[in-house]
Parts: C-alpha cells; structure tokens; sequence
C-alpha cells in the first residue's frame, strides 16, 4: 500500500471528467424537474440496520459490500451502498407521509466494497428517483419513460436497451417460490454455496447469481410467468401498455430480476453492450412493501438508479470548458487584477496568470480557448482604456476600461 495513491476502487475526477460527470446529474435532473421531481439529499452514511434491514440479509450488497464501521460512540455505521433505503428513512423519520405523492431526486456518492474494473468501483456515483405514495401502473409507466427520457436526452437513446419484467404481488412471488425450490432443489449439490444457502433463506436470490455454474442452471428454471396472479398480471399488462402508448421501446424479459429483496411487481434494467460486462447503466423497479417493513405508514414506491460513471464512460467526449476572457497586464499586475475583479463581479469569466511576458500569457489564453484578450497597455492604460483582442478573428480596437465588461457581455 502507498499512502499516495488512490484507495483501490475510488478515483479523482479531474476537471474534464467532472464536467462529464456534471452533465449526466444536470441533464437527469433537467429532465426529472420537468416531471415534478424536487431534490433530497440525505446523508452518505445511516445506521447499519437501515441497510442491512431493507436490502435483504442474503442480498450481495449486505452480505460482501457494505462499508460498515464502528464510529467513536460505538454505532454500527455503513456508508450508504445505494439511494433508495436513506430515502425511505427520511420519509419515515421526517414524518413526510402527510405530502403524499412524493417526487424524490437524489445523486450522489456510494460505496460497495467490489472487486474493481471498468465501469465496477468501491466509491461510484448515482443518480436516482423515488415516487412515493402511488399503487397505480401509472407510476410505473411514467417512472421508466423518465429514465428513458434522461438518457434519450444524454444522446444515449441509441446505444441503450430497455428490458422489463414482473415480479409479480406477494401472492405470486409465494407460489412461485414453490415452483423454483422444488426445480432448484434437484440442482442443490451443483450450485455454488452462497445459492445453496440462499436456495433456503431466499431462493429468488438465486437467480440474480453471478457464479457462471449457477446461471447454467438457472437459464432452465421456470419463470415466474408462470405463477402470477391475475391481478399482478393485469398490473403488468397495464404498464407494459402504457410503455407501448408513450412509444418507449422495451423488451419484455421473464428471467430479469433485481439483486435487493425490497422489489415486488415491476422491475427493468437499462442495459448497454458498450461497456463489456458491466453493461447494466440504470436499474429500478417497485417496492410496496418497503416503508412499511421499516417500521413507517404502509407507502408504496418505485424508483431506479443509475450509474453516473457508466453514463459518463458512453457520453464520450467532455464538454467544452467555457471560454475565458484572458486579461494580460504588460505592466503592473496589481492593475491587471483589478481589471480582472471589476469583469468577474459583472459576470464575465476571466482568467489572468500570475504572471509571464505577453507571449507566455497569449499561449496560455490560446491553450484555455480564451474568446478575448484584454491587454493593457502603459500608453492605454493612461488613457484609462485597454486593447480587446477577438482571438478567433485576431481584430482589435481600444475600448475605455468602463465599458469593457458591457462589451463582453455583448451589450456594448
Ligand atoms: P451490477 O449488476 O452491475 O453489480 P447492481 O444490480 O449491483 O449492478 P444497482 O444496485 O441496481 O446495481 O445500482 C444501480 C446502478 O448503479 C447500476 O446499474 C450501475 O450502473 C451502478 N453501479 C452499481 N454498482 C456499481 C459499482 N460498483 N461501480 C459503478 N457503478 C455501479
Ligand atoms: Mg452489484
């Protein structure tokens, strides 16, 4: 280990990057505002039971991933692994059942402890929504157009795919329970051991495995097509429907499933095939039951998350830095540092060096992109005027000190 380098699995963003970074939460939330959505920031670490209660005591995150900590006073304390149980902490504890129906935005860091690779890291960014308070399909339906919105708007609407699927109500998930531990069971003593152990606790969990043994055999077992309720299928059939009316186009995958055990009815995953195999770029579904196995007003919920690095490895080049005006003092930077201050407090973005003869300073300005140069010159100066130089034109005139920032504002 070197004390100078990165912990393994977390990265600096670095301006270029963090421009990038900017323009995925920018434009989802750009996009969730329209829909409503107001954001919440809660905090980056809760009380371990917050997480280890909700996402599920045999899901991945809880049982290899959590950073969990003791702190001076001896609270059990995880930084959070992903959005949505801090959110419905907050809900409860902020006693906001009263402003139903809720429209939540967060973004944010997260932290799972995961063996690093592109696109996978140990502290990665997310942005996420929570509608709370709506049982109809309807919410369903306007929760993943929004997503798909986001990242149509990010000009990804190409290089993503849409699958969805249903896991059904309670009732459903019961029978088919039965279904898949009675065609498991006949697998047990090839399954790898967290499947065994989860073939008793959790068998759904079995098939979100990642162990390739696993997925052989999971790719044969039933789905839960199969064992749904006419009710759970009515729900599914309206929320596909509604896809359909918006024209969001999807898929409909019966063997999709998500990792946390909170997800009841539907569940879809926005995947790409540019990012090898972390391909999955934003995930959510419903979880009625949630708020209230937490201990708040029975509320139901829908929601996803998705992954800002993965958006940000597919949105390709960073934008553009904005263009500075470059102030270059010949003579007394003192001077030239007013100048500079005097542009900034109107609104004009300015960069001055410390220092450098002109030369020097016109290549920095050049390197930046700066649009103008302001030089001032002694003999200007005297006059209480400076030389705006268009770099792009490479056109000059002198322009009095009072009226260059309305010049630059392009109202001179
Ligand atoms: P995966 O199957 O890739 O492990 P997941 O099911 O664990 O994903 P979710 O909990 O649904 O992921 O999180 C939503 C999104 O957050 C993912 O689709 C992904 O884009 C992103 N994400 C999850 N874990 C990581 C990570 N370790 N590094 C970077 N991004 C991540
Ligand atoms: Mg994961």
């Amino acid at each position: 280990m070197s004390s100078l380098q990165p912990v393994r699995g977390t990265h600096d963003l670095l301006p270029d990057e963090a421009r990038r970074h900017r323009l995925v939460e920018e434009t989802a939330f750009a996009v969730a505002r329209r829909y409503g959505y107001g954001e919440i920031a809660t905090p980056i670490f809760e009380f371990t039971e917050v997480f280890a209660r909700t996402l599920g005591e045999t899901s991945d995150v809880v049982t290899k991933e959590m950073y969990t900590f003791q702190d001076r006073s001896g609270d059990s304390i995880t930084l959070r692994p992903e959005g949505t149980a801090g959110v419905a902490r907050a809900f409860i504890s902020g006693g906001l059942a009263q402003a139903l129906p809720l429209k939540l935005f967060y973004r944010g860091p997260m932290f799972r402890h995961e063996r690093p690779q592109k696109g996978r890291l140990r502290q990665f960014h997310q942005v996420g929504v929570e509608l709370l308070g709506v049982d109809s399909p309807l919410a369903d339906v306007e929760v993943v157009a929004m997503a798909w919105r986001i990242l149509s708007a990010l000009g990804l609407g190409g290089a993503v795919q849409l699958e969805i699927n249903t896991l059904g109500d309670a009732e459903s998930r019961a029978a088919y329970r039965d279904t898949l531990v009675a065609y498991l069971s006949r697998f047990a003593a090839d399954l790898s051991e967290d499947s065994r152990a989860r073939l008793e606790r959790n068998p759904l969990r079995v098939l979100d495995s990642k162990d390739e043994g696993d997925k052989r055999i999971v790719a044969e077992a039933p789905v839960m097509t199969g064992s749904l309720t006419p009710a759970a299928r009515e729900f599914f059939a309206q929320v596909t429907g509604g896809l359909t009316a918006l024209g969001v186009p999807f898929t409909v995958n019966p063997r999709l499933v998500r990792g946390l055990d909170y997800y009841c009815h539907t569940a879809f995953e926005f995947t790409t095939t540019a990012l090898g195999s972390q391909g999955t770029v934003l995930a959510g579904g419903r979880y009625d039951g949630l708020i209230g196995q937490m201990g708040g007003p029975a509320t139901p919920g829908i929601g996803w998350a998705a992954g800002v690095e993965r958006l940000s490895m597919l949105v390709g080049e960073a934008p553009a830095a904005e263009r500075p005006v470059a102030v270059i003092p010949m003579g007394d930077g003192l001077a030239g540092l007013k100048v500079a201050d005097a542009l900034r407090a109107a609104g004009v973005t300015v960069d001055m060096g410390f220092s450098g003869n002109m030369k020097k300073r016109l290549a920095r300005a050049n390197k930046l992109g700066a649009r103008f140069a302001v030089i001032l010159g002694e003999d200007e100066a005297a006059r209480g005027a400076a030389t705006l130089k268009d770099l792009d034109s490479g056109t000059q005139d002198e322009v009095p000190l009072a009226e260059l920032a309305g010049r630059l504002l392009g109202r001179g």
